[in-house]
């Protein structure tokens, strides 16, 4: 997929619409076509980025920093039971759209709404607290280099 045929640049562009609630000169947050909830709004950088591994570290920050804003002000204008801020890279971790986008998502008490994992179906033996002491100690060396 090229950068052109990408909907959310299309958004940046103003060559496809979006109902817009906040533009800054690196981020824009606008409603999501398909809401899980009432307030369902997406941010997402101005600049295409497919994902957060392919992203300056500083760039994802001020994301996120607009991500928490549009929260505080979500939170305050509908005032849900509570709030996730949700973010997917890659396929296998459900991202449909290829553009970094952080999904504000109000959430009340018993609406079911089902992150996507379980506790099935997840790596074998990842209980084992040897297994999670290694995994630990390969990205303690990496984080630290
Ligand atoms: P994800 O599955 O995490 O990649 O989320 C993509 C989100 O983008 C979904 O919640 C879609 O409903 C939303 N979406 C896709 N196209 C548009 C659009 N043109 N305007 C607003 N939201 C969109
Ligand atoms: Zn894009």
């Amino acid at each position: 997929m090229s950068i052109s045929d990408c909907i959310f640049c299309k958004i940046v562009a103003g060559t496809a619409a979006c109902e817009e609630i906040y533009r800054d000169e690196a981020t824009l947050a606008f409603m999501d076509i398909n809401p899980a909830n009432d307030g369902h709004c997406l941010v997402i950088p101005k600049a295409h980025f497919e994902n957060v591994f392919d992203m300056p570290l500083p760039d994802f920050g001020t994301v996120a920093s607009t991500a928490a804003k549009v929260a505080c002000v979500v939170n305050e204008v509908l005032r849900p039971g509570g709030i996730n801020l949700t973010q997917a890279n890659g396929e296998a971790a459900g991202q449909s759209v290829r553009h970094v986008h952080i999904h504000v998502l109000p959430r009340r008490a018993g609406d079911d709404l089902l992150m996507n994992w379980s506790r099935g179906g997840g790596d074998e033996g990842r209980f084992d607290p040897h297994r999670i002491a290694g995994i630990a100690e390969r990205l303690r060396s990496r984080l630290r280099g």
